[in-house]
């Protein structure tokens, strides 16, 4: 299938262009995500006057834009018609693209142009007239509002012309990998795949850990959780997904522990795991799904009780949220129906009826060395299944 000859897609970069020294670095690695998000589609990014576009084959543009709705970096995106760079030529493309506004119902529009070559021979003003006018000439039906129209058709003047109107809004944010590599706690829940998705918008490639309880946690509930970081690695890359095995973990602490410490130190025992592998791994972070006090794991009380395993930063985007804002994100980046799905997660399973509400560290820490669980960790974390989910870039 070959190419449009005369469009393509506009991508608008916002954030990128505010952080002066470093925007080479960023803008190159907003490139190398978009390439190899692209990879497998036909569709080429190519890079002139600051402005970044995507050239697809006409039968690819499903694949294209579901990658420009997944990419993190850019403000917004538009599908762009352009011509040479002739006056007659542009009034005859704002012709064209109103006339698909006007099938789609819209009424009113206004013209906007920007001219950064200056040697067109009207100016910034004289082509919004005169393509404005164009357009009402052509159909009648349209009507010019410059306050609030329906519709804005934008024209640029650099090294061809462009002319585009509803841009789609993008994800914004910070390309993913510009900060580096963080280890995202995954488990079944609504919560963690929404704090790995707000991260990986603050420039990390998110990698995650799994723990489960096979045979008490079904195979349903691995595959949901795989399904998961697939959905998740739609916007970061892919994700390489660790799934460790913590049943002897939880046994141990089950046999030996009280029972109101179980969820404490079961939580302690998973950041110690976490950590290890980050550091093995070089991730740079650790990151949480957690939200103060949304359940007792998560008063700050116990919060501290689960960090003092951990010697990294962990992260918990979540932190202020309330669950219905949490849930909107789930839904808005696909992953809500998934973790809906009714299969157990391993610390329900063992879960006491009286969990401590607010452990002190230093009881948490002591019943946690009687446990003399670190070879146990040190196994389990050997003995884990990796999953590559989506593209995986490296
Ligand atoms: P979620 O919706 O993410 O499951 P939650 O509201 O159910 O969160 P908890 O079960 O207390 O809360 O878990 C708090 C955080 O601990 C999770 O967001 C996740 O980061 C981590 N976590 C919990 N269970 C697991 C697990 N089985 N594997 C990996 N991480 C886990
Ligand atoms: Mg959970």
């Amino acid at each position: 299938m070959t190419e449009s000859p005369n469009s393509a897609y506009l991508l608008k970069i916002g954030e990128l262009t505010l952080k002066g020294e470093n925007r080479g670095g960023f803008e190159q690695v907003l490139r190398r995500n978009a390439r190899s998000m692209l990879k497998g589609t036909g569709a080429r990014l190519v890079t002139t006057d600051g402005r970044y576009f995507v050239h697809a084959p006409e039968n690819a543009s499903e694949k294209v834009e579901f990658v420009l709705d997944h990419l993190f970096g850019i403000t917004g995106w538009a599908t762009t018609r352009f011509c040479e760079k002739a006056v007659e030529a542009v009034c005859a493309e704002c012709i064209a693209e109103a006339r698909g506004l006007l099938a789609n119902g819209v009424k009113t529009f206004k013209v906007e142009a920007r001219r950064a070559d200056k040697r067109f021979p009207l100016d910034s003003y004289g082509l919004m007239a005169t393509a404005g006018e164009a357009v009402l000439d052509a159909l009648p039906a349209l009507h010019v509002d410059v306050h609030k129209p329906e519709a804005v058709i934008t024209v640029e003047i650099r090294e061809k012309a462009y002319i585009y109107s509803n841009a789609r809004k993008g994800l914004r944010g910070l390309p993913v990998g510009t900060a580096g590599h963080g280890l995202l706690l995954l488990s079944g829940g609504i919560d963690s795949p929404v704090a790995g998705f707000l991260m990986a918008g603050r420039g990390l490639y998110i990698d995650a850990v799994h723990f489960h309880s096979y045979p008490y946690t079904s195979d349903e509930a691995r595959q949901k959780v795989i399904r998961l970081a697939e959905i998740l690695g739609r916007y970061t890359c892919g994700v390489r997904l660790h799934i460790v095995s913590f049943t002897a973990v939880q046994m141990r602490i089950k046999e030996a522990a009280p029972p109101a410490w179980t969820t404490v130190l079961l939580r302690m025992a998973m950041m110690e795991a976490a950590e290890t592998i980050a550091r093995r791994h070089g991730y740079a972070c650790l990151i949480s799904g957690e939200s103060l006090s949304q359940v007792a794991s998560q008063t700050i009380e116990n919060i501290r009780c689960t960090e003092s395993r951990a010697t990294l930063p962990v992260l918990r985007p979540l932190i202020g949220m309330d669950k219905e804002s949490i849930t909107r994100i789930a839904e808005k980046i696909g992953t809500y129906e998934t973790s809906i799905l009714p299969y157990e997660d391993c610390c329900v399973l063992f879960s006491p009826k009286h969990p401590v509400l607010r452990g002190k560290v230093e009881e948490a820490s002591a019943y946690y060395e009687q446990l003399d669980i670190g070879a146990c960790i040190e196994e389990a974390v050997q003995e884990r299944d990796m999953e590559k989910c989506s593209f995986v870039r490296r």
